[in-house]
């Protein structure tokens, strides 16, 4: 079981019930959390739309275009294409999770306006 804590600006702790290698692929390649609006490069990246925008603005490159040694105009980040990825938050928005302040199970989706959090 793994801790992925998603509303870390509001310091709310969230507990996903599944193993860390099921929630990798969800994940931003570069603040490692799971976005509130997903995005997909051409590469098969994903980030939040907030941190594409901010790092494909600042000309920084892709973690996971490094990784796998795409350079220069290919790294998704600096080639800037990218589209909605409804299937991924479809997925998350399906995950277990408990709320680590007051211990309730319920899915991300009820977790997006569970009282803890908002
Ligand atoms: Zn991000
Ligand atoms: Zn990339
Ligand atoms: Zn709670």
């Amino acid at each position: 079981m793994s801790v992925v804590i998603r509303k870390a600006q509001q310091g709310v702790n969230v507990q996903i019930l599944l193993p860390m290698t099921e929630l990798e692929s969800h994940l931003c390649e570069m603040c490692r959390r799971f976005p509130k609006d997903p995005v997909q490069t051409l590469t098969g990246h994903r980030f939040c739309k907030d941190c594409f925008t901010l790092y494909s603005w600042e000309g920084t490159a892709c973690k996971a275009c490094v990784l796998e040694n795409i350079t220069g105009d290919d790294d998704c980040l600096r080639n800037g294409v990218f589209n909605p990825d409804n299937g991924s938050k479809r997925d998350v928005d399906k995950m277990q999770a408990r709320c680590l302040t007051c211990h309730l199970v319920t899915s991300m989706k009820n977790m997006e306006t569970h009282h803890c959090i908002i």
